[in-house]
């Protein structure tokens, strides 16, 4: 199945009532939806699969939480870092054949902060905090980290939308899911990764690297790991021009991040490949939210950081942590254990 599209990078910041959850495992899911919409919706559910939840808002936030905690499991956390995930179910597009399922972003970003990888480099806010409170910094002392929307869309019966697919809230890898339904564990997997710094901020239209207001332009640390084969050159050395061309350049714009590589052989389609090192998605025209902030599609077996939900895909991460070790994230040191289950065949 690939009729479902999930993006990056929404603009949207939508005010709310806020609501916060426990804290568990270095996340926190701040709720921004209003009262009875979304994750505050109080209709009535039976538990489903793993998820105990009696109100369809619980069963909603505890998708989220199960994923914060999937997440914790391989990002080394200092135990007094709290990594904050403003989240809503909004209203996003959707038609018969294809819908946006979710969107997430860093909500701002940070450069030369203690414990940086690189000087002069933009990191998410979430990978910041986590490496500075090593130091004993603490960033943003109440801002979320992480935006993060789903769409409510799902839930309404409304069959030109997905043809009446609605969201399933089970959270166990065995349980089979009824036909209809779309999982939302592994898409809040996926933005999650977006927002935690599986993104880049070069503007793909111009080319041009990020520049808040008054700031030079800078190269953000996922980019750095980009490179071109056909021009054999790396996304560092390009001109904007260049980035802007390279953006378009499917099939050779590739990943070269060491702790990819290593693991990149789990990948067995020969298409997913430039000059041995995996494909990012670079369509022509742009994809905006998914152009080069996604693996190519062509990967088999199917990865989490693909533009759109594969079917089979549940609670895997596959090659994900070992991108964030490329951009210096903090990594579990057993992770690779744990990437590679028995369902990632
Ligand atoms: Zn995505």
């Amino acid at each position: 199945m690939r009729a479902s599209v999930m993006t990056v990078g929404a603009a949207l910041i939508v005010a709310g009532m806020c609501f916060v959850s426990e804290i568990e495992a270095g996340f926190k899911i701040v709720v921004l939806d209003d009262p009875d919409v979304g994750l505050n919706d109080p209709a009535e559910r039976e538990p489903i699969d793993g998820n105990n939840g009696t109100t369809l808002g619980q069963q909603r936030l505890n998708v989220l939480q199960a994923a914060a905690d999937r997440w914790a499991e391989f990002l080394d956390l200092d135990p007094s870092v709290e990594i904050r995930v403003g989240a809503e179910f909004i209203a996003l597009d959707c038609e018969e054949d294809r819908g946006v399922l979710g969107s997430a972003r860093s909500n701002f970003v940070y450069k030369d902060f203690a414990n940086a990888p690189a000087a002069g480099v933009w990191y998410s806010a979430a990978q910041a905090e986590a490496l500075a409170v090593a130091s004993g910094g603490l960033l943003a002392a109440d801002r979320q980290h992480i935006g993060t929307f789903y769409n409510l869309r799902l839930d309404e019966g409304d069959e030109t939308c997905l043809r009446g697919a609605s969201w399933y809230y089970g959270l166990d890898p065995e349980a089979s899911r009824p036909a209809g339904t779309i999982p939302l564990f592994p898409v809040v997997l996926h933005e999650f990764a977006h927002g935690l710094g599986f993104a880049t901020l070069v503007n793909l239209e111009t080319g041009a690297l990020f520049q808040p207001d008054n700031e030079d332009p800078l190269e953000d640390a996922y980019m750095r790991f980009l490179f071109d084969t056909e021009t054999d050159s790396s996304w560092s050395d390009m001109t904007d021009t260049e980035r802007q061309v390279s953006a378009l350049n499917d099939p050779t714009v590739v990943w070269t991040g060491a702790d990819v590589a290593a693991e990149s052989n789990r990948v067995t389609a020969p298409e997913a490949f430039s000059q041995g090192q995996l494909r990012m998605h670079a369509p022509d025209p742009i994809e905006p939210g998914s152009s080069i902030s996604h693996w190519s599609p062509t990967a088999e077996p199917s990865l989490l950081m693909e533009p759109s939900l594969t079917s089979g895909l549940f609670d895997q991460v596959d090659l994900t942590p070992a991108l964030f070790s490329d951009i210096g994230w903090p990594i579990r040191s057993e992770f690779l254990d744990l990437i590679f289950s028995d369902r990632f065949q």
